[in-house]
């Protein structure tokens, strides 16, 4: 289990979360939602290593690792993708995902790669900052196949681009979970992350208000209450 405890964190004198927190079994589906800036982004910082939490405790598998670096938990099996994908838009295709495998065989981990989505297989040479924005998001995701992680956080994924694009990415998220990784969604699709959820958590100005099972949750009011017109 990855599991954030009574987390309090935020940037300099402004505290974000508070007392968050966010259970995340193995081979486990998590949707965390909120409104924007309810602290979403803030808590996938804190579950990776990027924001070290003011108070509270981050646990990997019984594991203490509050306050340890992000490549410890990636070490670990903790990938995040970030919002914006993190990718290396100067660098081709293949030297991408040559970097995400680190000491990796390459060309394993660019088969692997292109098992997740075939079309990076024809865009292999090409700059990753010259492929359409929906490769460039699969191409960021193409890295939680090739480090084989066992949590993946994924922050917006989605965001900005074409429904029949959206539907592949959650295809790619479906498989990902069949496999046993567990997953972190934080996605404005809220009806396509509650279809994949085990379990989800509603933060609110930085609080959780809710947690337990989609079937629980009244989508309806959710939608008026926290996600406007999504
Ligand atoms: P969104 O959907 O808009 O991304 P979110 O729920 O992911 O929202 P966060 O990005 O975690 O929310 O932001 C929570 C709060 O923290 C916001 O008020 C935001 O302005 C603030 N914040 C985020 N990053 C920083 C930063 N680097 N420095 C200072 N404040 C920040």
């Amino acid at each position: 289990m990855l599991r954030l405890h009574d987390i309090t964190a935020g940037y300099g004198d402004t505290t974000v979360l508070r007392d968050v927190s966010l259970p995340v079994p193995r081979r486990s589906v998590v949707a965390l939602l909120g409104a924007n800036g309810a602290g979403k982004t803030t808590t996938l910082r804190v579950a990776s290593g990027l924001l070290a939490p003011g108070s509270g405790t981050l646990h990997l598998d019984g594991t203490d690792l509050t306050g340890r670096r992000p490549h410890v938990l990636a070490r670990r099996g903790v990938c995040h993708v970030p919002e914006g994908r993190g990718i290396f838009p100067n660098l081709s295709v293949r030297d991408n995902i040559a970097v995400h495998a680190a000491g990796a065989d390459t060309g394993e981990a660019v088969d692997r790669a292109v098992s997740a989505f075939p079309v990076l297989g024809e865009k292999l040479g090409q700059q990753a900052g010259a492929l359409s924005g929906g490769q460039q998001q699969m191409l960021a995701l193409s890295r939680a196949y090739v480090t084989e992680p066992s949590y993946v956080l994924l922050d917006e994924v989605s965001m900005g681009l074409a429904p029949v694009v959206v539907d592949e990415i959650f295809e790619f998220l479906g498989r990902l979970a069949e496999q046993g990784c567990a997953l972190v969604l934080v996605e404005q699709y809220v009806a396509k992350a509650l279809e994949l959820a085990d379990y989800v958590f509603l933060l609110a100005r930085g609080r959780l208000e809710f947690a337990g099972e989609p079937g629980e949750l009244d989508a309806a009011q959710l939608m008026e209450k926290y996600m406007g017109t999504h």
